[in-house]
């Protein structure tokens, strides 16, 4: 799965996912990548996510909307991320990772699965890394 999300310099937020979908998948099977609120959710008063992991518990959860429900609560995008995927792993056993980012362009990267690569430009910069850690969300 490649997923991003993106804000401009006024504020407007977007968020895009593409998969191939899990190995063995049923054919016909729908995942979580083209749900709105599980594979990804854009809203420019509050952010935008895109999501990756197991697709069935992304979706029982909406993942990426939950995560801009704590944002709208006050969470930092940080924050919102690790109590989305800690719910997530409690409540359906399902593992992941995020990117979020806000409408002021505040970000990260987080993750409850084995590893995530990402990578971040904001104009001539580009900062990009693969973390490892077993369960556990990463810092960035
Ligand atoms: N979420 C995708 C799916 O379940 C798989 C992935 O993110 O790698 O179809």
């Amino acid at each position: 799965t490649v997923g991003a999300v993106a804000v401009d310099v006024e504020g407007n937020v977007a968020c895009a996912t593409s998969t191939g979908g899990i190995l063995n998948k049923m054919e016909g099977r729908v995942g979580d990548t083209p749900c709105i609120g599980s594979g990804g959710y854009a809203d420019n008063q509050v952010g935008a996510v895109s999501t990756t992991g197991h697709g069935e518990a992304i979706m029982k959860v909406t993942l990426a909307r939950l995560i801009l429900f704590h944002v709208e609560q006050g969470q930092s995008v940080e924050a919102a991320s690790d109590l989305g995927l800690a719910f997530m792993k409690s409540r359906v056993h399902g593992l992941g990772g995020v990117v979020t980012v806000d409408p002021q362009g505040r970000w990260a990267a987080r993750f409850s699965s084995l590893q995530m690569s990402w990578a971040a430009a904001q104009k001539d910069t580009l900062h990009y890394g693969l973390y490892t850690g077993e369960h556990s969300t990463q810092s960035i």
